[in-house]
Formats: C-alpha cells, structure tokens, sequence
C-alpha cells in the first residue's frame, strides 16, 4: 500500500516535470521566433537602405562621406507611419499626414551636403515635418534647433526625435525663425516661401550658410544657398525645379 502511493508520487512529481520542462521549452521557443522575426525586419531595412543610398544619393552625385553614412544609419522607416514603412526608402516623398511630406531621400542628402557642415555647427531647421531631417542633421552636427508650424506634427515628432539628445523642437510659425538660440552657424528650410525671410537672414551667423526653397507651389522653385561671407549676402542657385510643401503662416 505504501510502496504503490510512492509510486502514484513519482509519476505526479514526473508528470509535472514532464509539463513544466515542455512549457519552458515552448516559451523560449516563443522568444526565439520573435527575436529571428526583429533580426529578420532588421535585416530587410538594413538592405532598403544601403540601396537607397547606392542607387538614388551616391549614383546622383552627392559625394560628402557625413552625409552618406549617415544615411546609411538612421531608420528613416521609424519616420513614417506604419502602413508606409515598406515604401520608407523609395525614391519620393511620403506622406506624414496634415498634407504634408517628408522629402524625397535625395533632397534630404542634397539639401544636407549644400549645408557644407564640419561638425561643431549649431543648425536651425524650419518644417519638422516627421522629424527625419532632424534626426540626420542630429548625428553629424552639434545641435539642431527644429520649428514646426502644425502642432499635430510637432507633438508627434517629439516622440521619435526623443532618441535624438541634441535636437530642441518648438511649435511657432518659422518664418521669424527662433531669436532666443540665434546666430545659427547653419539655417535649413524645409517648406518654400515665396521669398527670403529676412529675420532667418538676421538670425544667420557670420560666415554661416542657408539652404532655402523659393517660389509658388508646384515644381517651380529654386534651392537656393545664401551665405553670409565679410558683412555681404551672397546668393547661389543650388538646382531648379525642386517642389516642396509651401512655408504656411498660421498656427493650425
Ligand atoms: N523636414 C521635414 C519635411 C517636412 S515638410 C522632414 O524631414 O520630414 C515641411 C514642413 O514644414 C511641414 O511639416 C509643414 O507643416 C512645415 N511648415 C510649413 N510652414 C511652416 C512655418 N511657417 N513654420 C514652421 N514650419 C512650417
């Protein structure tokens, strides 16, 4: 009687072992299908990538070293919503919603290089927009101040440019660009007004550079390049027909 309730014992205590030791065993099962799955949609953009900026930014001609790895480094997929991810590193803008567009990845590499940056530059950007120019200007410079006019926009990049340390973001109409952290070494502006703005020329450092895009919606604006060299404004055309969103002025 005693040797067969033993015996009932052993089998219980095995059955749970047997049970404990399968559910462990599918557990990390589990864990190890995730981690193949992340490593697997690492991979995939890691690839998108790298032929991004093979194909559309060194094949064009950009050629500054800063520019390219760091390209071939932030996500620009994290910038966009879910559904567009797999379009991320196609060669056009993309929607972010509030009818407004990140830009094609070969204006941002363009419009990066004509910013001529060595690294210490303190740099204004006008139209966060979803926030990945900022980010590619984050990695290479020292510290990037970003303006976004719709607060839809602005509260949403906040949360992805929050990996991004060096980046200050502010809600305000852009046009006067940010007096309180001004001179900026370089200015960029993501959104085209039909002119220059001139508080931007007043808040451009001695010897610093601006990047612009001027004229009417559509694809007839000109990128221009403004510096500021012995007291002059000296404007030079980067390209033709480029078409971004226009620079708005209003608070939405
Ligand atoms: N640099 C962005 C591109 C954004 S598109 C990116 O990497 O995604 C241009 C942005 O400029 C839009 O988000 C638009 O809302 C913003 N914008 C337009 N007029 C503006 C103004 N007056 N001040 C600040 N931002 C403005």
């Amino acid at each position: 009687m005693f040797k067969k309730f033993r015996k009932n014992q052993i089998i219980f205590a095995a059955t749970i072992l047997i049970t404990l030791v399968a559910f462990l065993a599918n557990l990390s099962l589990i864990s190890c299908n995730n981690i193949e799955k992340n490593t697997d949609e690492t991979d995939k953009y890691t690839e998108f990538r790298n032929n991004m900026v093979d194909y559309q930014i060194i094949a064009r001609g950009i050629t500054d070293k800063k520019v390219i790895d760091t390209m071939r480094k932030v996500p620009r997929h994290e910038f966009v919503d879910q559904s567009l991810k797999d379009s991320a590193y196609a060669d056009r803008p993309l929607s972010i919603g509030m009818g407004q567009t990140i830009s094609q990845p070969y204006i941002v590499a363009l419009m990066t290089e004509s910013l001529e940056l060595t690294g210490d530059e303190r740099v204004l950007e006008i139209g966060t927009g979803s926030g990945y120019q900022a980010a590619i200007l984050s990695e290479i410079v020292k510290e990037v101040y970003t303006v976004e006019i719709i607060t839809v926009l602005h509260q949403k990049s906040n949360i992805v440019l929050s990996e991004y340390p060096n980046v200050k973001t502010s809600n305000h109409d852009g046009y006067y660009g940010w007096k309180e952290y001004a001179p900026f070494d370089r200015i960029i502006v993501t959104a085209a007004p039909d002119h220059i703005p001139q508080p931007l020329v007043e808040q451009l450092a001695a010897g610093g550079i601006m990047v612009i895009p001027v004229g009417p919606p559509g694809w007839n604006q000109v990128l221009w390049k403004v510096e500021k060299k012995d007291g002059e404004v000296i404007t030079t055309r980067i390209t033709d027909y480029v078409a971004f969103v226009p620079l708005t002025r209003e608070i939405k």
